[in-house]
């Protein structure tokens, strides 16, 4: 069996591949958030994840 790589996820505001688990995360009510640990950029866990998510 194959075990998939540490996910990356590119910032969207940095564009810095940053391993998942280093991400800071936020959560409302409504939504969680991801921040970038490089630049601080708060982003939707949603919207990665439908669409901008690029494991590499
Ligand atoms: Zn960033």
């Amino acid at each position: 069996m194959m075990k998939n790589p540490t996910p990356h996820l590119n910032c969207p505001s940095c564009h810095t591949p940053v391993v998942l688990d280093r991400y800071d995360r936020a959560c409302t009510a409504a939504n969680n958030y991801l921040v970038c640990p490089e630049c601080g950029y708060a982003f939707l866990l949603e919207g990665v994840l439908n669409g901008t998510f690029e494991p590499s």
